[in-house]
């Protein structure tokens, strides 16, 4: 039994299923998880002392790498002026402008502690402006794990092949209207069928919790001129692609392929925070300013604008210049072409998608031809990735544990990391093959 087991099963004694987050019990491929020490540019060590090329990236926030030394130093200024007062400091603006100054359609930001947060209060705030209750959400997109926005949401809920989650009165999930994605014509539907009641369609820039499937060409023009015409809010959440997809997230993306991607409220988290716990909701200034206590929307929080947080989410978008996301997109295609090479050579059928610097992999024959919605993700042959992951793991590369993930590199992901993982790369695609369902 290694060091890993022992911890887990340690674990398991207090802790449900042994993890404080569902995915990271290894589910969907098996196996145990490893616990990690220490992270340091792109590698983890775990409790063994063994070392991992991680392309998790603490799902985002890693934008530099692990224990990037600026960040660190931030961290330590600020710990040692203490950790936490209930009252406001200086930092809480300078984050604040930094994300409305990269963002756009940004006035006015609001931080928060994570992105479920974030996302609620863009519900709540959407629901004020507008006087309306039901809520659009796309099938397969992640907003996290507030009761409304739990069905048929991606990440783990794909992990697991749950339809949503017990707990979760009927009477509130009936305000959360579902939706194909990339399907105007069922939003244009839904619009139809409840006149005047829909307060807000939230869709995640890029989706990027059921694998990563991008807006298809004009879905977020069509999404903005609907939600318009009807008097709905749009929420783009941004909580996984800001700042890490592109310099401006997946909106600068969109805008600078011409679509209208100006939404009424926007989410982050993840890379704001640089690894510690900060998220935000931003958006229309009018909208913003609904939430107390300069309007009625009630919205708090004790570690909000925590001065620890948000100095590393400061140095973390200092740092995140045109030079790191240059960086990031040279990994992320060689990367990408390394694996295409080695799956093709093994005769795994799969597809590759991106949204901006970042990009999955989705595995078998139903999902080859590309993925536009959830149903089509769902069809993935989940037994070829876990063998791939496998093999991986057992060449000291850390993959998503979930197919359904996108795969995070690092502007610390360099030659060599990259030289470690195509060394790995050829018997995990041979896994993978011969694990192939059907095969
Ligand atoms: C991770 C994520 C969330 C939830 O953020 P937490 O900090 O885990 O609560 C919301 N939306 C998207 C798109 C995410 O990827």
């Amino acid at each position: 039994m290694s060091v890993n087991d022992t911890l887990l099963e340690r674990a398991k004694l207090t802790i449900p299923g042994g993890v404080n987050s569902p995915v990271r019990a290894f589910g969907s491929v098996g196996g145990t998880p490893r616990f990690y020490v220490s992270g340091q540019g792109a590698t983890l060590t775990d409790a063994t002392g063994r070392d991992y090329v991680d392309l998790v990236a603490g799902w985002g926030p890693a934008l530099l790498g692990h224990a990037h030394p600026d960040v660190i130093d931030a961290v330590h200024r600020a710990v040692s002026r203490g950790l936490s007062f209930g009252a406001s400091g200086p930092g809480e603006a300078e984050l604040a402008e930094l994300i409305r100054d990269r963002s756009v359609g940004v006035e006015r930001v609001r931080l928060v502690s994570t992105g479920t947060e974030a996302t609620m209060t863009a519900i709540r705030l959407a629901r004020a402006a507008t006087g309306r209750d039901l809520i659009v959400k796309f099938a397969g997109h992640y907003h996290g794990h507030s009761d409304g926005l739990l069905a048929q949401a991606g990440s783990g809920l794909a992990t697991f092949a749950l339809p949503g989650s017990a707990g979760v009165p009927a009477d509130i999930a009936a305000l959360t209207l579902v939706l194909p994605y990339n399907d105007p014509a069922a939003l244009e539907a839904a619009f139809a069928a409840h006149p005047g009641r829909i307060a807000a369609v939230i869709t995640e820039a890029a989706a990027a919790n059921m694998g990563v499937v991008p807006p298809a060409p004009g879905f977020t023009t069509a999404l903005r001129e609907l939600t318009r015409r009807e008097g709905a809010l749009l929420i783009s959440d941004e909580v996984l692609t800001g700042f890490r997809s592109g310099p401006r997230g997946y909106g600068g993306v969109l805008v600078d392929a011409g679509e209208d991607a100006t939404a009424d409220l926007v989410t982050f988290g993840k890379v704001i925070g640089g690894g510690l716990p900060v998220a935000a909701v931003g958006g229309r200034a009018d909208v913003l300013d609904l939430l107390a206590p300069t309007g009625p929307v009630y919205q708090a929080g004790t570690l909000s604008g925590n001065p620890v947080a948000v100095a590393a989410g400061i140095a973390t978008l200092h740092l995140a210049d045109a030079e790191v996301y240059r960086r990031l997109a040279a990994a992320a295609e060689a990367l990408a072409e390394a694996v295409a090479v080695a799956l093709t050579a093994a005769g795994v059928p799969h597809r590759i998608q991106w949204a901006g610097t970042l990009f999955s992999v989705f595995w078998g024959p139903e999902v080859a031809a590309g993925v536009a919605d959830y149903a089509t993700a769902q069809r993935q042959d989940t037994a070829a990735y876990a063998a791939f992951f496998h093999a991986m793991l057992d060449a000291g590369v850390a993959l998503p544990p979930s197919a359904f993930e996108a795969w995070f590199l690092t502007a610390a992901h360099d030659a060599a990391a990259l030289d470690r993982i195509r060394a790995a790369l050829p018997a995990a695609a041979a896994a993978a093959a011969a694990a192939a369902s059907g095969a």
